[in-house]
């Protein structure tokens, strides 16, 4: 995987995610902003998600329903968004209905 949509994610990106300790909200810095917990991991995760999310999207809009649906799975284990729901129910119908929309 490579490009710039990776080593930039979207700026509401952040706000997404809170401090699994003291539910502050992410500053996109790696301890948190208010009761200096160690946020690496879940920034970790937060990326992964997001990566897979756009492969997803990437897969979709070059016309391969089942990959995308494979790597949503994968997605949905990894952090369950709306826009995961949303990209699997477009999969899945799309996989159901046997042709491009
Ligand atoms: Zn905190």
């Amino acid at each position: 995987m490579s490009g710039q949509e990776e080593a930039h994610p979207p700026a509401d990106h952040r706000s997404t995610y809170r401090c699994p300790v003291c539910r502050a909200r992410f500053r996109g810095s790696a301890a948190c902003s208010r009761c200096g917990a160690d946020l690496e991991p879940l920034m970790r995760l937060a990326v992964r998600g997001l990566r897979l999310r756009l492969a997803a999207r990437r897969a979709l809009l070059a016309g391969d329903p089942l990959g995308a649906r494979e790597i949503l799975n994968r997605a949905r284990q990894v952090h369950a968004t709306p826009e995961v729901r949303r990209l699997g129910l477009l999969a899945a119908w799309w996989l159901r209905s046997g042709e491009a929309p």
